[in-house]
């Protein structure tokens, strides 16, 4: 996908300079007739290039194309971000899978524990002893130890 995004980028960029590079030439052509129109009294429609269009047509072109393009690859970027933290979070739990399965819920509740233990919510406590975090009305752990 985020090859994709970033091919895409890339084709993107540059079909947009080969079409701005057409486009400029036909449109910087065309509107140097129109332009001939404001000096009519020699009303000769010559097809000569207007520079200054054909350089507008082809910057403006082109800072459209830059825009798009960046907007692609930023997107590929992210894609590749998300798919690597998948990537990491997939490795993370085949890593436990293949540790023991058959204690895989134990395994996840002790991940809970922790994770618990390491943000402790106001009003309980830890105990000392196994670690569990208990209710602040909890006066003894259920190891038995009591609150300290
Ligand atoms: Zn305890």
């Amino acid at each position: 996908m985020r090859l994709i995004c970033k091919e895409l980028s890339v084709v993107i960029g540059v079909l947009g300079v080969i079409g701005s590079f057409i486009c400029a030439s036909i449109l910087g052509k065309s509107t140097s007739v129109s332009s001939s129109l404001s000096s009519y009294s020699s009303k000769s429609v010559e097809v000569t290039r207007n520079w200054g269009m054909t350089i507008g047509i082809f910057l403006a072109q082109m800072i459209g194309v830059i825009v798009v393009c960046v907007i692609l690859y930023s997107i590929g970027e992210i894609l590749e971000n998300i798919e690597m933290l998948n990537g990491r979070l997939y490795g993370i739990e085949s890593a436990h899978k293949k540790d023991d399965k058959p204690k895989n819920s134990d395994k996840k509740e002790s991940i809970f524990t922790s994770e618990i233990s390491k943000s402790v919510p106001t009003g309980s406590w830890k105990c000392s002893d196994c670690g569990t975090v208990n209710a602040n009305y909890c006066g003894t752990c259920s190891c038995g130890k009591g609150k300290l």
